[in-house]
């Protein structure tokens, strides 16, 4: 009888070698308060100066999300007070935000599609980081003035599973375009989740409570479950109006509950103001030119998987939703000789069964080349299936194993010659005359049983469709 409604906002850190108003760099692990300059420090005096490269990744996102890119837009002052900001505002973008309208369109397991809108997104600095140690509190700087992109949905949204999936599909764009690393543990891919209920069937929006702080996918979808539940439990207690304000909220993972943090502040707390030490943003034509051409984004990938291969949509998916494993497939069908079918069974069975702990696609010990290198193996006879998988087995505990070595070492090398296979079905059609007698008196189903044997003789070393053609023939 409720309905959910959610908008998200997403502030992502832009990959930039420098900072969004002076020339620190960006990078992490630095002592505290070293990369930090009179600008980044707000030091009376200091003037900001825009980095042309946080508009060229701005482009690129609004292209990737079909949005209105603006060729001006402007900087404004939000005030707030908080230790990690020593100016006391945030240099933002309020009223005229560099990308506009643009929409984002998610799948559902069951092939179901939706549009998300995506009313704008803003570049603004980052604060620096309270570090609370004992009963002290210490501030770093070092990511004061970083650029953030802020995403901001319409609340399009009707459920967690739609909130994930818009997520996930954002993520892998900004992946795709490499404007940032988008990695929620180190904090550069932050989520708000602003969640509300309605009754079902009502249009109007109700009181929204934000949710702040959740590093996970996994979180987030609580974070909303649990939130909803309050909401609509105060509804059919009646005590709605009492209990649901419009405030942010922290969500706690351990106790799996939503806590209120601060009354939400209006726009009008802000103070906005337009930034008057900044000149416009303005992007010029041969920037708008270069940057829109943006590469080939997760869904046209899986939709060419799709028809170049002949994948299974889910296949399709899995591999394109992440752009490591993307290029990881891509890298092993250069290697000639090798199928889009092989490929992808590797990839995506054999390879994840063999990971653990941190190893990843990223770093695992069988590399793209490598495993498209097995793929060439099966395809081209060498080895079965089944003995690839013990190859993989050997070079994921050692390093440097190569795989024609391996094969030969694991003496797994598949018999093709049908000289040597003739001679393996004779004996064992020779060893079993009575099975043979009932097998061409009808009792076809020994049929297995033949080729099993055959297979084991081998020790799995046969060529199995040669066995099968040798047997039919000296059976009948
Ligand atoms: P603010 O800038 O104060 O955070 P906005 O109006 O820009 O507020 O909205 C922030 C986010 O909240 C947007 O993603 C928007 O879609 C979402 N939102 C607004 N109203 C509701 C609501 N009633 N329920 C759920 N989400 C909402
Ligand atoms: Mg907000
Ligand atoms: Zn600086």
């Amino acid at each position: 009888m409720f309905e959910t409604v959610i908008g998200l906002e997403v502030h992502v850190q832009l990959n930039t070698k420098t900072k969004l108003f002076c020339s620190c760099p960006t990078s992490f692990n630095h002592k505290q308060n070293t990369n930090t300059c009179p600008t980044c420090l707000a030091l009376p005096g200091a003037l900001p100066v825009l980095n042309q490269e946080v508009l060229q990744k701005a482009v690129m996102l609004g292209t990737a999300i079909g949005a209105t890119v603006n060729k001006t837009s402007y900087f404004d002052r939000k005030s707030y007070f908080y230790p990690d900001s020593p100016s006391a505002y945030q240099i933002t973008q309020f009223y005229k935000p560099v990308i506009q309208n643009g929409e984002l369109e998610i799948d559902f397991e069951d092939g179901r599609k939706k549009t998300i809108r995506v009313g704008f997104a803003h570049i603004e600095a980052d604060a620096g980081k309270n570090i609370h140690d004992g009963d002290i509190s210490k501030v770093d700087l070092n990511r004061a003035g970083t650029p953030l992109l802020e995403i901001v949905t319409q609340p399009d949204m009707r459920s967690a599973e739609e909130a994930i999936l818009y997520l996930k599909k954002l993520h892998s764009i900004i992946r795709y375009l490499d404007i940032g690393d988008a990695n929620m543990q180190e904090g550069s891919f932050r989520v708000d989740v602003n969640v509300s209920i309605r009754p079902k069937g009502d249009e109007k929006l109700y009181t929204r409570v934000e949710v702040k702080n959740i590093n996970s996918f996994k979180f987030i979808q609580k974070a909303i479950e649990v939130e909803v539940q309050r909401q609509s439990e105060a509804w059919e207690d009646g005590v709605y109006e009492e209990e649901i304000a419009q405030e942010t909220r922290l969500f706690d993972q351990i106790k799996s509950e939503t806590r209120s943090m601060r009354g939400k502040e209006e726009a009008a707390d802000y103070r906005y103001f337009p930034e008057p030490d900044l000149l416009k943003a303005v992007i010029s034509d041969e920037m708008m030119q270069t940057y829109s051409q943006i590469p080939e984004l997760p869904d046209a990938k899986r939709e060419r998987f799709i028809k170049e291969y002949g994948m299974n949509e889910y296949n399709a998916g899995v591999i394109t939703a992440n752009i490591e494993m993307a290029h990881f497939f891509e890298t092993m069908l250069m290697e000639e000789g090798v199928s889009a079918k092989t490929a992808t069974t590797l990839l995506t069975v054999e390879l994840p069964a063999r990971l653990k702990g941190d190893v990843n696609i990223s770093n695992s010990p069988v590399d793209a080349k490598k495993l498209g290198f097995l793929a060439k193996r099966i395809d081209d006879k060498t080895i079965s299936g089944k003995a690839a998988k013990d190859v993989l087995d050997y070079m994921m505990e050692h390093d440097d194993a190569k795989v024609d070595e391996t094969i030969d070492k694991l003496g797994l090398k598949q018999v093709t010659d049908t000289g040597a296979i003739e001679s393996m079905c004779q004996e064992i059609i020779d060893a079993n005359p009575e099975k043979v007698e009932q097998y061409q008196g009808g009792k076809e189903k020994l049929f297995g049983f033949f080729v099993g044997q055959v297979m084991k003789a081998s020790k799995g070393s046969a060529n199995p469709q040669v066995v099968n053609e040798i047997l039919k023939q000296k059976l009948s």
